[in-house]
C-alpha cells in the first residue's frame, strides 16, 4: 500500500475533484481525505477514523454501507456478463427485471424506465423527451422548461440551467434560455413573516400564475420540481403547495417533470414523494436510492401521456435518437435488483419514516431553544437546522461568515458527517435509511455540541 503522504500528494497534483475549491486543494489548504471502507451508517478513512455518515454520502447510500448482497449480485453479473449494450431491443435479465420492479413500485398511470448513469443526465433525458413530446404534437413553440430557485437537478448544461442556485450558473453562461425559474416553496424564507402557510403557497402560485401569464403558456412544456427541495436547503413544501401547483400546470396544459433522484425507494418514508404529495407526474426522475450508489445507474420513468406520444413519433420517424453506452449497463441493473429487495426485506421505507421523525424530534429536542437555531424542519429521513444571526428579526447571517460551513467542520470533530448545503446556513441530514433511534441520538447529541463549540 502507498504511505499515505504519497497518496496525499498524488491527490493534490492529480485529482480534479467535484464541488471542490480546486486552488486551495492544489495549494494544499483544504482538506482531503481518503475513505476507505463503510459499515452500516459508518465510514473509515485510511487514517482509521470512524464517522458517522449522516448524509449517507450525497444522499444516495440509503441501505448503508458494506452490504455483502449488492456486491455478490454485482460480482455475479460481472462474472456471468459485465456489457452488453440496450439499443435495438436488447437487454439483460437483470435490466428488464429491475424495470418491472420500478415499475411495480412506482405512482399509478406510469408506463416504462429509460434507464442512465446519474440524475443529471436522467434529467437530460427528460428534458429531450418533452421536446420530442411536443414537435410530435405539433406544437414547436412549446419548449420551455420551468424550474423552482434552489431547485437541484444536476449540472450538465440543460440541468445546471434547471438547478436553481447561484454557484451552478456563476461563469458558466448559465441557465440556457429555453429555463426560467420561479418562486421557491421555501416558506421559512418567505418575503413577509406575517404569511401563513396557506398564504405564502397562494402566493407561489400567483407568482408562477404571473410567469407563464408573461411567457405565454404555448411556448412552456414543463415543470420540474423535486417534492421535497433537496440540495437548495432540504424544504419540505408548504401546505397545499402540490395541489395547487398541479392545478395550474393542468390548466395550462404544462407536463409535470418529479425529480426524484432524492426522494425515490423511500426516504420520505414513501416509495415515492409523489406519493407522499399526492403528486400525479408525467416523468419521474430517480438515481442514488435506485442502487443505493452501489453502482451508478438513474432512470426517467414515462408515463403513459408521453409514452403514447413517443410511439407515435416512432412510427413517424423511425427509432427514437436517443441513448447513452452505458444506458441499462447490466452491473448497475444488478446492484439495483439487490438494493430493491434489500429495501423491501429490512422494512427501510417504513423506518425512514420512524427514525426519521425520531431523528427531526431528537434535533428539536437538543437545538429549538438556541437562539441562532431559526428553524428545524424534516420529513422522513430529511432534516435539516437553518441558523439565523438573530431570531426574532429572522436575519440571516452574511454569507462571508460561513456559519453553515463552520458548524459542518464542528460536527465532523464530534464524529458525525452532515453537509453544509451550498446556499445559506443549513446543516442538511440525510443518513442511510437503516439508522436506528440511538444513532440518530448520537447525530442529535453531536449537532449540539457542534452548535455549542460554534456559535456558543
Ligand atoms: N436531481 C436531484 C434532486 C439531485 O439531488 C441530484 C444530485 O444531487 C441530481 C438530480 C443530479 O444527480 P447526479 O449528481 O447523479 O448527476
Amino acid at each position: 500500500m502507498l504511505r499515505n503522504d504519497q497518496l496525499e500528494l498524488w491527490d493534490r497534483e492529480n485529482f480534479f475533484h467535484p464541488s471542490t475549491h480546486l486552488a486551495e486543494f492544489a495549494r494544499g489548504d483544504a482538506p482531503q481525505r481518503v475513505i476507505t471502507g463503510g459499515s452500516g451508517v459508518f465510514i473509515e478513512d485510511r487514517d482509521g477514523t470512524r464517522l458517522l455518515d449522516a448524509f449517507a454520502g450525497l444522499y444516495c447510500v440509503n441501505v448503508g454501507y458494506g452490504r455483502p448482497e449488492i456486491a455478490e449480485a454485482i460480482a455475479a453479473q460481472a462474472k456471468e456478463l459485465a456489457y452488453y449494450h440496450a439499443y435495438v431491443g436488447h437487454g439483460t435479465e437483470a435490466s428488464i427485471t429491475l424495470a418491472k420492479m420500478i415499475l411495480d413500485r412506482a405512482p399509478a398511470g406510469m408506463s416504462k424506465v429509460y434507464f442512465g448513469l446519474g440524475g443529471s443526465d436522467a434529467n437530460e433525458t427528460n428534458v429531450k423527451l418533452v421536446w420530442y413530446y411536443n414537435n410530435i404534437l405539433g406544437r414547436p413553440e412549446k419548449k420551455k422548461i420551468i424550474s423552482r430557485w434552489r431547485g437541484y437537478h444536476g449540472s450538465g448544461l440543460m440541468t445546471g440551467s434547471l438547478t436553481g442556485l447561484e454557484l451552478f450558473h456563476k461563469k458558466f453562461d448559465l441557465p440556457l434560455a429555453q429555463v426560467i425559474h420561479t418562486e421557491a416553496p421555501y416558506y421559512f424564507r418567505r418575503p413577509d413573516t406575517a404569511m401563513s402557510e396557506a398564504d405564502f403557497t397562494a402566493y407561489c402560485v400567483a407568482e408562477l400564475e404571473a410567469l407563464i401569464a408573461s411567457e405565454g403558456d404555448e411556448t412552456i412544456a414543463a415543470f420540474i420540481g423535486e417534492p421535497v427541495l433537496g440540495t437548495g436547503g432540504i424544504v419540505p413544501p408548504p401546505e397545499g403547495y402540490w395541489a395547487a401547483i398541479q392545478e395550474v400546470l393542468a390548466k395550462h396544459d404544462i407536463l409535470l417533470i418529479a425529480d426524484e433522484v432524492v426522494t425515490g425507494f423511500g426516504r420520505l418514508g414513501s416509495m415515492f414523494g409523489s406519493e407522499h404529495y399526492g403528486l400525479r407526474p408525467d416523468i419521474i426522475t430517480i438515481a442514488k436510492g435506485l442502487t443505493s450508489a452501489y453502482a451508478p445507474l438513474s432512470g426517467s420513468i414515462v408515463g403513459d401521456k408521453v409514452w403514447q406520444v413517443l410511439e407515435q413519433g416512432t412510427d413517424e420517424l423511425g427509432p427514437i435518437g436517443h441513448g447513452w453506452t452505458y444506458s441499462a449497463h447490466p452491473i448497475g441493473a444488478a446492484a439495483g435488483v439487490a438494493n430493491l429487495k434489500l429495501i423491501d426485506e429490512l422494512g427501510l421505507v417504513g423506518n425512514a419514516g420512524t427514525v426519521g421523525a425520531y431523528l427531526t424530534a431528537a434535533l428539536r429536542d437538543r437545538l429549538a431553544e438556541h437562539p441562532k437555531v431559526g428553524e428545524i424542519r424534516g420529513e422522513g429521513m430529511l432534516a435539516a437546522v437553518e441558523f439565523v444571526a438573530d431570531r426574532e428579526s429572522r436575519q440571516f447571517f452574511d454569507a462571508s461568515e460561513k456559519i453553515g460551513a463552520k458548524v459542518a467542520a464542528a460536527l465532523l470533530a464530534e464524529g458525525v458527517i452532515g453537509r453544509a448545503m451550498p446556499q445559506g446556513d443549513i446543516l442538511g441530514f440525510a443518513p442511510p435509511l437503516c439508522l436506528s433511534e440511538a444513532e440518530a441520538d448520537q447525530i442529535a447529541d453531536a449537532t449540539a455540541a457542534a452548535v455549542k463549540a460554534s456559535l456558543g
